[in-house]
């Protein structure tokens, strides 16, 4: 591989690497699920096993044919709603 284009790559991984962890320092777990705290506003839920496996913030969704069951549209897991 050529090093400039190394190079260009190393840097954007830097970046996504460094955002993660800005981004991971703003959520907190409640429920089993991750909620993203921004000053007063409070963003989510989010799938845990998302996130914790591949820095993915996925929101989780009511499951359809239960009460109060949130389902990871991604990787299916399911929490307990509030
Ligand atoms: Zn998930």
């Amino acid at each position: 591989m050529d090093l400039m284009e190394e190079n260009r790559r190393l840097k954007e991984e830097i970046n996504s690497i460094k955002e993660n962890y800005k981004l991971g320092k703003k959520l907190v777990i409640e429920k089993s699920a991750y909620w993203e705290i921004n000053g007063n506003e409070k963003n989510g839920p989010f799938c845990s096993g998302c996130w914790d496996n591949n820095n993915k913030l996925i929101r989780i969704q009511k499951k359809p044919t239960a009460v109060r069951i949130n389902i990871c549209p991604v990787c299916g897991a399911t929490t307990k709603s509030e």
